[in-house]
């Protein structure tokens, strides 16, 4: 086990980081977290119009991680460490100011939208996209260059541990390529060079509201300053491409972000395949490894806790086993290590699968999330293999979550006639889990999934020591989510109509609710003859009312029957984490 697995790094990072160096290591970690965040960040950011809201808080971490990793004082060591870390800094300025701008015209467009307030915004984005001005608006908004951004510096971090880049920094910064500016329209080349021409100047501490000094940066080298706010590090370049006359209201607040998509997942791709070819695989099957990488890591969109209505218990319980020792492991050591596996047990449809992809967001963990039956399905004859190389792939990428769906399938009490394959499946997950559980500096954690936590076997109950039930929604819950299905769908109902409707659905799960929501929401569909639908104007279709949810709780039935929450009421009581 490393020593240096606490800061959170691959060991590509790390074996460039002497034990005299705890300076560069702490910056490295800080500069990794918020590319971590900003990555999510962009990616809900250029993917999600409706998330916005979601991008801009991981665009704050980002920088609160960035603005901790310059505030290091590394001014006055001597020697090439000290030296790389001055090039680090300089870039996690630059990276620093990229996203701030960014996170300011996504605060400047989502206050017009919260607050009615109109905002600057210029003609190209107003119009909205279309297969002629997209690329203009690329130019707007270029997210992607905080990404591309971020992505060289982490190859100049490694190419300076490699002594290919000796300069480093800004000055070194490629031009964009030939493609990518092929696209752009020569007002957005002139801009690329404006901004190329404030960069330089990112890196010398100024207040925003100063106006940008052209001097170059080579004259002017940034003094680093301890206990100084880093907040004032913003650029004092206005977001590009405001414009005074036009104005912007809500509506046409989505269009500003329009996704490129194909573009998107190509960045995306290609950061993947950078880490992933930045990773330390020795002695383990690299394709199988890239599978997993490709396949189980999950990328998809992110889930926050807020998400998930109700389930207070559950949530306090893993913020208490997870998110704080992610976010303050010196505190967490010793007696006071956290549990390393931990089991979410309850009837379907209530969030557990949503709570686990909360629990690795909110953590800044790498988040593997492989069903137990695609083990015994999609990865037959594989799955030993698999499970080994996924667990050196966890260690790798830690702090990360391996979360294992229906784990029941795989890890019930042992069987008559049970076959031999999926007896070494279990013992080989038995001995990984021992593994990474017994090293006290890898910071993996193993989260199962259960809606059949009687079935499980003793041996892997003893592992998972914290089970946490998640429960059907109550009362309040169940208001709340109908609730929010229905504004996001643009309808509001009285309180007194939600109340009849919670009243109502007493013992529907999460799920039920979203299927019932469904079909009420097909409501004034019905009332529609074919013919109607097929020319219907889709503003002049009537909203959902509370008679469609009295009418769909006919056909929406509840799924989980008394008897089994009884079973789980049992078990809790027997085996569950009774509250935190
Ligand atoms: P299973 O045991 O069948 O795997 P699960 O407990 O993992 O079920 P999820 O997959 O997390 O359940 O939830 C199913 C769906 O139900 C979610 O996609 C979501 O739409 C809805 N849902 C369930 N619980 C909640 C909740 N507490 N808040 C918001 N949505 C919920
Ligand atoms: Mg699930």
């Amino acid at each position: 086990c490393s020593k240096d697995a606490e800061a959170g790094m691959t060991s590509n990072t790390r074996k460039n980081v002497g034990p005299g160096e705890p300076v560069l290591a702490t910056q490295k970690h800080h500069h990794r977290k918020a590319f971590e965040y900003i990555s999510k960040a962009l990616k809900i950011d250029e993917e999600d119009a409706g998330r916005k809201d979601q991008a801009i808080e991981m665009y704050k971490r980002g920088i609160a991680e960035l603005e901790k990793g310059i505030a290091l004082d590394v001014a006055n060591g001597q020697g090439e460490s000290w030296e790389r870390a001055r090039r680090l800094q300089e870039k996690m300025m630059t990276n620093m100011v990229m996203a701030q701008e960014r996170l300011e015209i996504l605060e400047r467009a989502l206050s017009g939208l919260v607050v009615g307030e109109t905002v600057d915004i210029p003609d190209i984005i107003l119009r909205g996209p279309s297969p002629s001005n997209l690329s203009d608006i690329a130019s707007h908004v270029p997210s992607e260059h905080i990404a591309s951004d971020f992505i060289s510096s982490n190859n100049i971090s490694d190419n300076v541990a490699s002594g290919e880049n000796k300069t480093g920094g800004l000055r070194e910064r490629k031009p964009p390529s030939t493609e990518h500016r092929s696209s752009r329209t020569p007002r957005s080349d002139a801009r690329s060079k404006n901004n190329q021409d404030a960069c330089n100047n990112k890196y010398l501490p100024q207040h925003r509201a100063t106006k940008v000094d052209p001097t170059p940066a080579t004259s002017k080298p940034w003094k680093p300053m301890r206990n100084q706010p880093m907040a004032i590090h913003k650029s004092n370049s206005l977001p590009r491409g405001i414009n005074k006359n036009s104005k912007i209201n809500s509506p046409n607040l989505n269009r500003k972000f329009p996704s490129h998509h194909r573009q998107n997942s190509d960045n995306s791709q290609t950061r993947r395949r950078k880490e992933f070819s930045s990773l330390n695989l020795k002695n383990i099957d690299k394709k199988l490894a890239e599978t997993i990488y490709n396949e189980i890591v999950d990328s998809g969109p992110p889930v926050f806790f807020k998400d998930i209505a109700g389930q207070r218990t559950a949530k306090e319980a893993l913020q208490e086993i997870v998110i704080l020792p992610a976010l303050r492991p010196e505190l967490f050591t010793g007696l006071r290590a956290p549990a390393r596996g931990l089991l979410l047990f309850g009837p379907p449809g209530n969030g557990k699968t949503m709570l686990a992809k909360a629990v690795a967001n909110e953590s800044n963990a790498t988040f593997f999330n492989i069903s137990a039956s695609s083990l015994t399905s999609k990865w037959v004859g594989e799955g030993e293999k698999l499970v080994r190389t996924m667990f050196v792939l966890a260690k790798e990428l830690q702090p990360s979550v391996v979360f294992m769906d229906e784990i029941d399938s795989l890890l019930c009490e042992r069987r008559e006639g049970e076959n031999d394959a999926s007896r070494r499946l279990k013992t080989e997950f038995l001995v990984q889990f021992d593994g990474v559980t017994g090293c006290t500096d890898d910071r993996v954690l193993i989260m199962g999934a259960t809606n059949r936590p009687q079935e499980l076997d003793d041996a892997v109950l003893r592992r998972f020591a914290k089970r946490v039930y998640v429960t059907m929604p109550d009362f309040n819950t169940r208001k709340e989510m109908i609730s929010h299905l229905l504004n996001k769908h643009g309808t509001h109902f009285s309180s007194n109509e939600l109340d009849n409707i919670a009243a109502l659905t007493d013992g529907y799960s999460g799920s039920d609710l979203n299927a019932l929501a469904k079909d009420a929401a097909l409501g004034p569909i019905r009332d529609l003859s074919a013919s109607e639908v097929k020319t219907v104007d889709a503003k002049k279709v009537r909203d959902i009312n509370f008679f469609d949810f009295n009418d769909s709780l006919k056909r929406i039935r509840k799924s989980v029957p008394q008897g089994s929450l009884e079973r789980y009421e049992e078990w809790n009581a027997e085996y569950g984490a009774m509250g935190v």
